[in-house]
């Protein structure tokens, strides 16, 4: 990578995960890039690492080392400066500086806040008691597998992808776990009615206990967690409590920086903040009232402003897609794409088989496909997310929908 002539300036990002990893990637795959030094601060004590895997690791499917995005030595080979374990507590924009928890002052030219989310506090008492834990980073994932190493029981607050992840690892770490979900059905957010309750009952047959459209009122114990409270005064007896009920934005900084915020901190379609200096993306960013919780659109957006930073006078910009979601929870294969439910305006079509529990549900409006449900067999899935994507006109192969692209490229 080579820099270009003359523009003696310093890039400063906050966070290392991994949307900040994969700017720092495409920014090295520029031909030259206007940064004479490249900074990235880090809150945890690591370099960047694969988060998602943090799942395999809980359920004993993968090791520490296997989640490195980078060796140490690509990071020297581009120069790039680390500084870890040390968070950033502010910024000063007037003076264009940020300063660490450590107290260490670090200018900048142009900031990039990459702070990612946390998982979301449900404000219960008893939410700081001895036992209850987030499933977000490193850390956590080890406190939950020390924990499973001495405990027997636990129950995962959240029947979405990040609690039903944390609940399978810790049944394949051998602990006896309940799944609490406050809505109707587990997946609410990637199956439909019929899909959640094949979800349930499958993994019902594996062993978890799942409860679904009740939620906690308070963690009980003295410093130690004893007990969780149900909403119907039902207590059930556990000694690890997972909180995995959705995500907040890390706004804090941009917040108390006096960066325009919502949820998120705000962005335009070129990640910039309110103030021209200061980019912000991942998961901590905010564009109209979206924000994002997978890692995919971060990556886009991540694409999107290397070359913004590299080329200001690049004409590239983020356009949030229709994600697909691929999941494969205890096994067992499950695929989403656009909408999940009907309305007045959709119909569906839908196959079932009800001896492999296959299931799949694709819904239409206006000769176009707009959504798809996949249970148990997905290898259609990224090709019902392209029909999805693209809004195909589905008429001549309605028929032959639910049996995939084979059977609809033959109907065309
Ligand atoms: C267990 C698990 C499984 C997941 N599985 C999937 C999946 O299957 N598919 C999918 O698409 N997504 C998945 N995700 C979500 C995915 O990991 C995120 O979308 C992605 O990591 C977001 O990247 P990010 O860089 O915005 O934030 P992060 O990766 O969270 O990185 C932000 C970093 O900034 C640090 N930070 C925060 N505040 C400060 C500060 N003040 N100073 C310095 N550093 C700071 C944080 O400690 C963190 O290291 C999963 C997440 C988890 C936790």
């Amino acid at each position: 990578m080579s820099v270009q002539p003359n523009t003696p300036r310093t890039l400063v990002i906050c966070g290392h995960g991994m949307v900040a990893q994969r700017l720092l990637e495409r920014l090295c795959d520029q031909a030259s890039h206007p940064f004479e030094r490249i900074v990235v601060l880090s809150g945890e004590p690591s370099a960047a690492y694969n988060r998602i895997l943090l799942s395999s690791l809980l359920a004993g499917d993968a090791d520490e080392a296997s989640l490195r995005l980078q060796a140490d030595d690509w990071f020297e080979r581009q120069g790039i400066e680390r500084r870890q374990g040390d968070p950033v507590v502010g910024i000063d924009r007037q003076a264009r500086q940020v300063v660490t928890a450590s107290g260490h002052r670090e200018s900048y030219d142009q900031l990039v806040i990459a702070t990612g989310s946390r998982s979301a506090s449900l404000g219960l008492p008893g939410e700081q008691l001895n036992g209850v834990v987030g499933f977000r980073d490193l850390r956590d994932t080890r406190t939950l597998i020390a924990l499973s190493q001495r405990h027997r029981r636990a129950v995962v607050i959240g029947g979405g992808f990040l609690g039903l992840e944390a609940a399978e690892g810790l049944r394949q770490r051998g602990m006896a776990v309940t799944v609490l979900h406050r809505s109707a059905h587990l997946l609410n957010r990637q199956l439909d009615r019929v899909g959640g309750a094949l979800l349930e009952q499958a993994l019902s047959a594996r062993g978890l206990s799942v409860r679904t459209g009740i939620g906690p009122m308070a963690l009980l114990g003295n410093q130690q967690l004893r007990a969780v409270q149900l909403a119907d005064e039902t207590l059930i007896s556990t000694d690890l409590v997972v909180i995995a009920a959705g995500i907040t934005p890390n706004a804090e900084l941009g917040r108390n920086a006096g960066l325009a915020c919502d949820r998120g901190i705000l962005v335009d379609d070129r990640l910039q903040t309110s103030d021209p200096a200061i980019h912000a993306l991942g998961e901590c960013c905010q564009l109209g009232d979206q924000t994002f919780g997978l890692v995919e659109p971060g990556y886009e957006q991540a694409d999107v402003l290397a070359q913004v930073l590299a080329q200001p006078d690049s004409q590239a910009r983020f356009a949030p897609a229709v994600i697909a979601t691929r999941l494969k929870i205890s096994g067992i294969p499950i695929f989403s794409s656009g909408q999940t439910d009907a309305d007045e305006h959709t119909e569906s079509v839908v196959w079932q088989d009800y001896e492999t529990d296959c299931y799949c549900r694709l819904l239409i409006r206006d000769r176009k496909l707009t959504g798809a449900v996949l249970f148990g067999e997905t290898s259609d899935g990224p090709w019902y997310h392209e029909c999805i994507r693209q809004g195909d006109d589905i008429t001549e192969y309605r028929a032959n929908l639910a049996f995939g692209k084979q059977y609809c490229n033959a109907a065309a």
